[in-house]
């Protein structure tokens, strides 16, 4: 049996990495330049690694992460919780010192930044075979059952086709819905449940400011900090252990807002607010990164420029037809959104696939 798996992120990586102990062949096609997906982390040196996608992961809750970082053996680091933490509600309003637990729970981080893992596991792959810069555009099934997936090449714009027994995307579900076309076409109750699934965290942007010591911490603040005021909603320490201490924020401004701004203007806005609420010591920092997700075209749909206001049903959606499968976080029940919900789904997505490959020999 021959899968394409449409995505390199962390659920196409870790189906890629399940099915390289089997018979199953496998290639991955992935429209970046690079492979980790949502996973984005800036390494200006190998003590320095600051996340501008994911961050963090809930060993209580995520037992899949856990027991993948063991046996990658990665190091972790727990997050910096200590001290007070700030609330700031309006201009009127002084600001308030809050418990740090009351703004972020037990969590840790993977030293090398998220990115640490993606690597891990890829290299863990014996043989791999990604096309970079190659985005799926159609499929459609054959007379005899297989799959031909249509595919352009976005430097040339040339268009290619892959063959395979088995497909599976890891597209987010609204993304899947807009960009590829489906022959026989997706039912209504599929394209329904697609769009009703936002994809996660896809109307943020987070900017990460780095300093050479974590000043806040000797005045006993956490670094945690919830704001109304912005541009930053909410704001975390994520200094590393042997490199730049770092204050990285969520924002409060809206993608439509953000998308009006220069990056110049937004860097501005956020130290000034971190200036208000840290001290004079903030104007003194080294470096700092941005990434907005809502404007990035192969995570979000214009539909996803939206807020979420409450935590979306994720899941799998209604059975389409044998053979095509849909992985990734936004497809698990249980922790879509998280990186457990992208391993999840690719460790359900390996045994459905495992199973069918398995009666198809008998
Ligand atoms: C700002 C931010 C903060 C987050 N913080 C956390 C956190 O702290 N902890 C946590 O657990 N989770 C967090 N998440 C969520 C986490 O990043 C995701 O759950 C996870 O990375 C999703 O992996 P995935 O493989 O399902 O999807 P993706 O990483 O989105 O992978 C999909 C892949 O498909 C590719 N693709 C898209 N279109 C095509 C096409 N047409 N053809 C071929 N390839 C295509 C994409 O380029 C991408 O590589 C955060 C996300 C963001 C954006």
């Amino acid at each position: 049996m021959h899968v394409l798996i449409v995505g390199s992120g962390i659920s196409g990586l870790r189906l890629a990495d399940l099915l390289s102990d089997t018979d199953v062949t496998f290639n991955i096609i992935e429209a970046r330049d690079r492979i980790g997906g949502r996973v984005l982390t800036e390494t200006p040196s190998n003590e320095n690694y600051f996340d501008l996608g994911p961050t963090w992961f809930w060993p209580e809750k995520e037992p899949k992460i856990v027991d993948l970082i063991e046996e990658l053996q990665l190091s972790t680091i727990e997050q910096y919780n200590n001290g007070q933490s700030l609330l700031e509600l309006s201009d009127n309003n002084p600001v308030k010192f809050i418990k740090a637990t009351e703004v972020n729970s037990y969590c840790k981080r993977i030293e090398g930044g998220v990115n640490a893992l993606v690597q891990a596991i890829y290299q863990r792959i014996p043989t791999i075979n990604i096309d970079l810069n190659t985005r799926a555009t159609a499929i459609k099934r054959n007379e005899d059952q297989t799959f031909t997936v249509t595919a352009v090449n976005n430097r040339t714009e040339g268009e290619r086709t892959y063959d395979a027994d088995a497909v599976v995307f890891t597209l987010p579900p609204r993304l899947l819905f807009e960009n590829i076309d489906f022959t026989p076409e997706l039912p209504e109750t599929v394209k329904v449940d697609l769009l009703n699934k936002p994809t996660w965290m896809g109307a943020q942007a987070k900017a990460v400011v780095t300093y050479n010591q974590p000043f806040w911490r000797k005045d006993e603040l956490s670094g945690n900090v919830i704001s109304w005021q912005g541009p930053l909603r909410e704001i975390y320490d994520v200094t590393t252990p042997n490199g730049d201490s770092a204050l990285f924020g969520f924002f409060g401004l809206a993608p439509a807002d953000r998308k009006r701004e220069t990056l110049a203007s937004i860097e501005d806005k956020v130290v000034n607010q971190l200036v208000r609420l840290f001290g004079e010591e903030a104007r003194d920092y080294k470096a700092f990164y941005y990434k907005d997700w809502s404007q990035d075209d192969y995570t979000v749909t214009p539909g996803d420029t939206l807020n979420i206001e409450s935590f979306p049903t994720y899941g799998q959606p209604p059975a389409y037809i044998d053979n095509v499968y849909f992985a990734g976080t936004e497809y698990d029940a249980k922790n879509g959104g998280h990186l457990e919900g992208a391993l999840a789904s690719a460790e359900q997505t390996f045994n459905n696939l495992t199973h069918q490959s398995m009666t198809k020999e008998r």
